[in-house]
This record gives C-alpha cells, structure tokens and sequence, in this order.
C-alpha cells in the first residue's frame, strides 16, 4: 500500500468535504464573503494534492513537466482565495497590494504557458527515484526558469501582505485574529516558497509537499471559523438577555413594540402593543386593520406616515387618537424606524407606541387654566383702565345729549337750516362711533376666548391700544408715543391677547413714572424688524428702571412691589408671547427708566 496515496488522497477529501460545507454557507448568505474565499482554498488545495500525487508517480520527465505546468492553476486559486480571506476577514485597507499579488500571480500563470516546460523549469531533464514515507517516489530535476522569480515574487508580496493586515488587526486590539490568521497562514506560505526554492534552484531531492502547507493554513482559517461560531453563540446568548431586558423595560414603561416588513407587508407586535390598540393575541395584524383603529380625523395622517415612508427621512414621531371597541378614546404616541436598501427602497419599519391619553389630557387642562388666567388678567387691566374709560365714553355720550339739543332747538325754528341739522347730526355720529370703538375694543378684551392665530399688521395693534389707554395716560399726565409702524411684516399672532401684553407693560410703565415721580413721563411704544421671521416690539418708560434685586424676580408668579397689585401680569404677558413662539425680556435704558421688550413671529 503507498502511503503517500492514501495521505493524498484523504488531504484531498478532506479539503473538498470543508469546500462543500463553506460553499453550502456561503450560498445561505451571500455576504459572507469568508466562507466563499475558505470554499476556493479548499478546492484550489484539493486540486494541488492531486497534481502533486501525479508528480510523484510520474514515470517520463515530459509527464512529470507537464503535471507541473497544471499544478500552478490550482496555486493561482489558492493564492487568490487566502489574498481575499485575509483583505476581509483581517480588514485589510491595501488594496492595491492584493490586486497587485493576484496580478503577478496570474502573470506567471500566463508565462508558465508560454515559456519552457513551466514556469518553475525550462526544461525536466531527469527523474529520480527518493525515498518519501516508505514509499519510492519521482522527483525532477532540470534547468530552472527564471521567469520562476515573478511566481516566487508573487508569493513574498503576499507574505508581505498577510503581515501588513495582521499587524493593523494586532493594532485594533484583535490579537487573536493577527496571531492565529495572519502569522501562521503567512509562515505556512513562505515555508512553501521556500520548498519550491530549495527543489527548483538548490537541486534539493524532495517531492513538493505545498499541499500539505496550504492544509496548515486551511486548518488555521477553520479554526478562526469555529471561533467565529464560537462568538455566534455567545452572540446569541447576549441578545437573548438583551432582548430580555429590552421587554422587561418596555413591559415597565408600558411601550408596545412593532415591525412591519415593508417588502413582504407582514406585521409583527408584541403583546403590550396588541393590547394598547385593542387587537386580541390572535387576531392578524395589518396595515388596514390598524387604520380602522386610528380615529377618523387622524386616518389620513398615520396612512401618511406609515405608508411608504421616503429616503432620506428615516424617523417618524407621530401622536394620533383610536377608538377602542367600547367607543372610548385613546391617544397614542409612537416613534418609528424605517430601514431602506442601497437604491432607497424601503425595507422594513420598527418602532415604539404608548398611551399618551393622560398627559393630552393633562395638556388640555393646563391649556384651557391658561387661558382662564389670562381672561383673568385681562379683566384685571381693564379694571385698571375703567374709570378713565368710563370717562371716554361719557364724553362723546355728552356730546351727543348736547348735540341732540341744541338740533332739537333748531327744528323748533319756523325755517330749520337744514345743513346746520346735518352738521350736528354727522357730529353725533362721530361721537357714537367713537363711543362704540372703546366698548367694542374693551368688549373683545374681557370676552372669553380661544386663542385665534391670524395674520395682523402692528400698526392695527397699535391703534388699538392707542384707544384703550390714551384717555388713562391723559388722566394721569403721561405722555403716550406710539411710533407709527411703516415697512414692518404683518405678524402672526391672537390681536386679543397681544393686546393684553401690550396692556400690562404700559399700565406697568405708567406705575412706574408714578412710582419714580420723575419729572419726565413719557411712555415710548415701538416696533422693529428682528431678524427675517420676527418683529420685536419694546415698551420704554421714563421710570427709575428696575433694580437689580428685582431684576430676577420681575417674572415670577405673585411677585409685585405695587400695594395693590396682583403680581400676574408680567407673568401671564411671558407666557403668552412664548405661546406665540417668541421671547419677552426686560433691561434698563442706558437714557434711564426701563424698557420690555418681546417678539412676534412675522406671518
Ligand atoms: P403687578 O403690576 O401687579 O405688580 P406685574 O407682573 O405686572 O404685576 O409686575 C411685577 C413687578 O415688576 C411690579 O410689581 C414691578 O415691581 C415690576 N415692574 C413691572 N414693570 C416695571 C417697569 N416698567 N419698571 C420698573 N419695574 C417694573
């Protein structure tokens, strides 16, 4: 019995069986480009072993020299394959070198055809019988090639390579990966570049055994394989636990979770989910059955939203109301994933869902305390405005009651001058229209209502402040400057509770002259442009300005310096201009007093 035959043969078996297995791999994910470059090796070893028996056993030197020309095809796969393991699974960054070795090697593939018997002799001119385990074996000798040193460069610019990657994978810290990969497949080359060395230009009498060194390095890449298994399992393990955890929390802060495969349209929720929108463990979940759910004003949007999402928007955050089987309302808030592939096609959608019922509810009810706040605070300024209001209405009211007399004295006349009559009677009308644009403006101030967003111009905000507070400014000696607003934006705001603001900071100004006894009193009211998107509007007084122990205070709820003040218009005034989207700031005036200043988004 030959031994080498059998060892040959059960190389060669064993290399085709891992080929098989790794191909099998390799075919079940394409992206495991690993097993697909082990699978080559395999193949490529197979073959060599089989070409290297044939050497052995060759009876003429033309036999042997042809075996040896065939022999490199399999060498050109192997070198190929371990060129490709190594640049991914060590994640080599030299590309160029890769290509550069696989090149050459191809290259001396071509001479090996062309010139001499192949490339490692130009010519076999003698066999000789050795000794190989126990067996006498054919073993050639001849005149070497010296194309041979393209080959033989090939195979060190892979050593070269091999380290090269194994040193950056010792240098992210994956020694195990630089040590066992990288060193040992690069030792196992080089020891057979050596032996084609020693046999082509040393004269040495040995069979080549490359095979067998390719089989160390097919042992090392399943090794690395088995360990790859190894951390799969591990890797298993932790996402179990992970998962574990992820459902304990998501148990805990009552969050649903869900997953649609947006290519095949199937639908995955888990329990907690299936119980917020009122689905039973059974019942198949779907796009359609969802939307039923949804309430019918806020179909069209979650439709919208969880459709077919769109690159490159890839996170949804979406609040909309179901209607449970009992007829009950609930609000559910839900964040969603979407995952697209390489062209942007949508994959997949995942995401998170909870009850949000209580804290829509807990909004509204702040929403609507706000607004009672505010028609409170609203009351409270026209209180403060009352008597001098009650004063501009009874004047044009006495107007009227003199001019109805004295036209009453000149329709008594035997001729009435009828054009005197008109006179008097446009003059009431004036009056009675002045009378009622300061009923109507207080009216829709102490008027409960929503807060109305619409397009106004500053100038018609001005105005009307201008009616409400002048006769109180005339009442109490301050002089009132409303700047008149030309090339402003309109802004975008409720005319009501802008007003009210307004309000507050000039009956606030107003105090504080009073407060000061400052011989000056002027309230000054303007508008600027700030910035593309806003107006900022700013209240100045000719006060004492406010004291820095103030400063920080002026805001707060309840705060006030006034004996019969309430503390809440500063208060509510901030809150209202950031309902608007903007921002109310005081500051003194480097000309003395103080000045507040807030914007208004430009519409
Ligand atoms: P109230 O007017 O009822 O006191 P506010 O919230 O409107 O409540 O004002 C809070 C405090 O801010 C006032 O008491 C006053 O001390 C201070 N303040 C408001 N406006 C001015 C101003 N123009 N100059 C100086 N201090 C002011």
């Amino acid at each position: 019995m030959s031994w080498t035959l059998v060892i040959w043969s059960m190389l060669a078996s064993a290399c085709l069986t891992f080929a098989l297995i790794h191909l099998l791999v390799w075919l079940r994910d394409r992206s495991s480009l690993t097993s697909l470059y082990f699978a080559l090796m395999c193949v490529g070893t197979a073959f060599l072993a089989l070409c290297e028996v044939l050497m052995m056993q060759s009876r003429t030197p033309q036999e042997f020299a042809r075996v040896v020309r065939w022999l490199h095809v399999p060498l050109l796969l192997i070198l190929a394959a371990l060129v490709g393991f190594v640049y991914v699974y060590l994640q080599s960054r030299r590309l160029w070198l890769a290509w550069t070795v696989v090149g050459l090697r191809a290259l001396s593939l071509m001479l090996n055809f062309l010139a001499g018997d192949n490339i490692s002799f130009l010519a076999v001119q003698e066999l000789r019988q050795v000794e190989f385990l126990g067996d006498k074996v054919s073993v050639g000798r001849g005149a070497p090639n010296p194309w041979m040193a393209i080959g033989q460069l090939s195979v060190w610019l892979c050593v070269a390579f091999i380290v090269d990657a194994a040193h950056g994978a010792w240098r992210r810290g994956e020694r195990g990966k630089a040590l066992g990969v990288g060193l040992a497949s690069a030792f196992f080359l080089g020891a057979s570049a050596l032996q084609a060395l020693l046999i082509v230009w040393g004269g040495v009498a040995i069979p080549s055994t490359n095979s067998v060194f390719c089989l160390g390095i097919i042992a090392v890449m399943a090794y690395a394989s088995s360990r790859h298994v190894l951390d799969v399992r591990q890797l298993a393990a932790q996402l179990s636990e992970s998962e574990q955890r992820m459902m304990l929390a998501a148990g805990a802060a009552r969050l649903g979770t869900w997953s649609r495969d947006l290519v095949r349209g199937d639908v995955w929720a888990s329990t907690q989910w299936r119980e917020l929108f009122g689905f039973t463990s059974t019942e198949p979940v779907t796009l359609d059955r969802l939307v039923q759910k949804v309430h019918p004003d806020d179909r069209q949007r979650v439709q919208q939203a969880l459709g077919a999402p769109r690159p490159p928007r890839r996170v949804y955050t979406m609040e909309f109301r179901i209607v449970l089987p009992d007829g009950s309302v609930r609000w559910i808030a839900t964040q969603g994933q979407a995952d697209f592939d390489a062209r942007g096609r949508p994959l997949r959608m995942r995401g998170a869902s909870m009850d949000c019922t209580e804290r829509r509810k807990n909004e509204e009810e702040t929403r609507l305390l706000r607004q009672e706040i505010a028609h409170v605070g609203r009351i409270s300024v026209v209180g403060q405005l009352a008597a001098a209001l009650a004063h501009e209405i009874n004047q044009p009211l006495g107007a009227i009651l003199r001019n109805a007399e004295a036209a009453t004295l000149f329709l008594r006349r035997e001729k009435p001058d009828l054009a005197e009559i008109g006179a008097i009677l446009e003059d009431i009308r004036k009056d009675d229209q002045r009378a009622g644009a300061v009923i109507d403006r207080m009216r829709s101030l102490l008027r409960r209502q929503t807060v109305e967003m619409r397009p106004m111009a500053v100038a018609e905000l001005f105005a009307d402040i201008g009616t409400l507070l002048r006769p109180e400014a005339e009442a109490r000696h301050v002089k009132l400057d409303i700047a008149l607003c030309q090339d402003l934006p309109q802004v975008a705001g409720d005319r009501v509770h802008l007003q009210q603001v307004l309000l507050n900071l000039v009956a606030n100004a107003m105090d504080a002259i009073d407060e000061a006894a400052a011989p000056s009193r002027s309230v000054v009211v303007s508008a600027r442009r700030e910035g593309p998107r806003a107006v900022e509007i700013a209240v100045s007084d000719s006060g004492a300005g406010i004291p820095p122990a103030r400063a920080c205070h002026l805001f707060e709820p309840f705060y006030t310096t006034k004996a019969k003040g309430m503390g809440m218009g500063l208060a509510i005034s901030r809150t209202i201009v950031e309902a608007h989207g903007g921002t109310l700031r005081a500051e003194n005036a480097e000309s003395g007093g103080a000045r507040f200043l807030f914007t208004v988004p430009a519409a």
